[in-house]
């Protein structure tokens, strides 16, 4: 078997104090290329923690992060800033990630800036590039972040993320803030880049509606801990733990088959979600 791009192996994390929070502990788990993997669980179960770890934003109190089969602790200077640069978040609040002040051009040209990209019109090409991938209109480029919808917003802060040209997103509840609509269609987009990038996608999520569209493994956590793991409908359609069972109780419509992303794929043009 190929070495998978993300492995996470036993690990645990413990936020400091008095007294210290075990907020994950001996989570184990590997995402392949052009792989969606959905992490599910209750608020508190240990979700953004676990990507916090991936990203390099906590330590591991044990166990070890890899990234194509190269541990990520080991990693020192330029090579710890390219694997950094490898894996990008997305967060639920597209505010935090968009400076209020900056118009959504200024915004997606910074991060070329940062990866050393000097040459006006290279940027303004790789802007343009960005804008098309999220469905964004170019119309939109002089706009401030208030006078987008939430929906508008989400896609540039996905374009920014894209802009360092990572290979596994991470979007923690990237689509929980948004409306049932338009999480449809944020959810189809980011399907669609998986598809077209070969992205690989670490997607946080409590909706497990979504996740059945869009996942193509997932894993269930509860108090830190993976309950279990595998493929999507596997999993949904015969959970191995009570717990699991326990969630898809209280998502009914999933039993019914729930919302279909394909039809919601017209969505994907910016008309779908209006300011
Ligand atoms: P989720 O994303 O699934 O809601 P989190 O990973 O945010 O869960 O939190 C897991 C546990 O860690 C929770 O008990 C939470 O209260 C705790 N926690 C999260 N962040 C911190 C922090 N910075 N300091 C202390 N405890 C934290
Ligand atoms: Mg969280």
């Amino acid at each position: 078997m190929s070495v998978p791009l993300l492995s996470v192996q036993d690990l645990s994390v413990v936020y400091p104090g008095s007294p210290p929070v075990r907020a994950v502990e001996g989570c184990s788990l590997a995402i392949g290329r052009g792989e969606i993997f959905a992490l599910v669980g209750e608020s508190g179960s240990g979700k953004s923690t676990v990507a916090r770890a991936v990203a390099g934003l906590v330590r591991p109190a044990q166990g070890q992060i890899l990234l194509d089969g190269v541990p990520l602790e080991g990693l020192r200077g330029a090579a710890a800033k390219t694997a950094r640069r490898r894996i990008q978040m997305v967060f639920q609040d597209p505010d935090a990630s968009l400076n209020p002040y900056h118009r959504i051009g200024t915004s997606l040209a910074e991060p070329l800036r940062v990866r050393g990209i000097k040459d006006k019109a290279a940027i303004e090409a790789r802007v343009s590039e960005l804008l098309a991938m999220v469905r964004i209109d170019r119309a939109l480029l002089d706009r401030r972040p208030r006078e987008l919808s939430g929906g508008q917003k989400q896609r540039v802060a996905i374009a920014r993320a894209l802009a360092m040209e990572p290979e596994l997103l991470i979007a923690d509840e990237a689509l929980s803030a948004l409306d049932v609509s338009t999480q449809a269609a944020v959810g189809a987009l980011l399907r669609e880049l998986r598809d077209r990038l070969s992205l690989s996608i670490l997607f946080i999520s409590h909706d497990l509606l979504m996740v059945r569209h869009l996942a193509d493994r997932v894993a269930i956590m509860r108090g830190g801990q993976i309950l279990e793991q595998g493929v999507c409908g596997a999993v949904l359609d015969a959970p191995a733990h009570r717990y699991t069972r326990l969630l898809l109780d209280a998502t009914p419509d999933l039993a019914r088959g729930g919302i279909d992303l394909d039809a919601e794929e017209a969505l994907l043009d910016t008309e779908g979600d209006v300011a």
